[in-house]
């Protein structure tokens, strides 16, 4: 293992200590979790290096080193993980985490439950994999980080110490996205070493001074990965917002929506965890806060499974409220200028509905 020597810390016994350098693809739960193991790892003694924010480059490297039946996230997380290995040579560790389960309901996909081994038996990297098992339904999670830490030489207490106060950060994290706060500019807040401010889309179209009169919300349904890669989504948070709509997202709602299980039927249950939220943020907005939106866009990834099965769900119930629904469904070879086409003329056809008597009055 190469320790750089230069970049050293100290324990809680005063002793001096070799930092690590864990590199961290910039994909799938890096869009949900990262300022939880950003913190965690820092306060173990990891420096953190991220590969970049997605571009045509990452998604060529992992589209083509993938299987073409991989749902386009985890070509992405291969297109980083073999970013890090090309340009970050000197890494420590890749860390990997295996999210298996939050509760004792719940299973995330198994491309996550797979994912460190995916990772060491088809990219078969010269870096070692640091794996992290998050599973509520073998142990707590305050184990698993004592367990992260014993692999990197931790001691428990110091470990335990660290996910305490990672989970304090994250949870403020989290207060900020449920302010409003849209993820890359919490993260920027947070981490603006990490992540670079973004520049705003400006409004070219004709119609600037109607779509700042007469705004409209949209309620952004998806997978985190999906919904704040600016490259796989095509900036759709930034999109929307050029033309005055205000961007919802499931971070931005009241921790309670996620606290009661959404039953579908007595014979079917829902068992993905992702699903599960996407349900309870469809529900809040069906039951509570029907007049706080006008329309879904839902981002769905090309051969996702559960995506198929709950999409389907979620856009009946959407429907029969009569609450504009439009699925996009993101891979690869999403064509820019199809995809937002169909955004233009969904927001355009909620616009005008909304405020058919002003607009058309003008
Ligand atoms: S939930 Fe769907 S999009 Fe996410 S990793 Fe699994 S298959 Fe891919």
């Amino acid at each position: 293992m190469v320790l750089d020597n230069q970049t050293q810390n100290k324990t809680a016994t005063g002793e001096k200590k070799a930092k690590l350098n864990v590199g961290v693809p910039r994909a799938l739960y890096y869009y949900k979790f990262f300022p939880f193991w950003h913190e965690m790892l820092t306060r173990m003694g990891c420096d953190i290096v991220l590969s970049p924010p997605t571009n045509k480059k990452i998604l060529e490297m992992g589209a083509t080193f993938s299987s073409s039946e991989l749902c386009v996230p985890v070509k992405l997380y291969f297109g980083h993980i073999l970013w890090l290995l090309e340009n970050k040579p000197n890494l420590d560790y890749i860390f990997v985490p295996r999210y298996v389960s939050l509760n004792k309901y719940h299973y995330f996909c198994p491309k996550f439950l797979a994912l460190p081994d995916t990772v060491r038996n088809t990219v078969k990297p010269k870096i070692p994999v640091l794996e992290w098992e998050i599973n509520a339904k073998k142990r707590a999670n305050i184990e698993s980080a004592i367990i992260l830490g014993r692999k990197i030489g931790i001691e428990k207490e110091e470990a335990g110490k660290a996910y305490i106060y990672a989970i304090n950060r994250f949870k403020q994290f989290q207060n900020l996205q449920r302010k409003g706060v849209l993820f890359h500019d919490a993260m920027h807040r947070m981490y603006p070493r990490l992540v670079k401010k973004k520049r705003k889309m400006r409004n070219k179209s004709g119609d600037e001074e109607i779509d700042k009169n007469y705004p409209i919300t949209i309620l952004v349904l998806g997978h985190p990965y999906n919904t704040y890669d600016p490259l796989i989504n095509l900036n759709l948070a930034e999109r929307l917002e050029k033309y005055h709509v205000n961007v919802i997202m499931l971070e931005q709602l009241p921790e309670e929506t996620f606290k009661k299980r959404v039953t579908i039927n007595r014979h079917f249950h829902n068992y993905w965890n992702m699903e599960e939220e996407l349900l309870q943020g469809a529900r809040h907005f069906l039951l509570d806060a029907k007049d706080e939106i006008d329309g879904v866009i839902f981002l769905i990834s090309f051969a996702c499974g559960p995506d198929s099965l709950i999409q389907e769900l979620i856009m009946r119930d959407f429907k029969k409220m009569k609450i504009p629904f439009l699925d996009l469904i993101l891979d690869e070879h999403s064509g820019e200028s199809g995809m937002v086409t169909r955004i233009e003329s969904f927001i355009d056809m909620i616009r005008r509905k909304k405020y058919r008597d002003l607009i058309e009055t003008k």
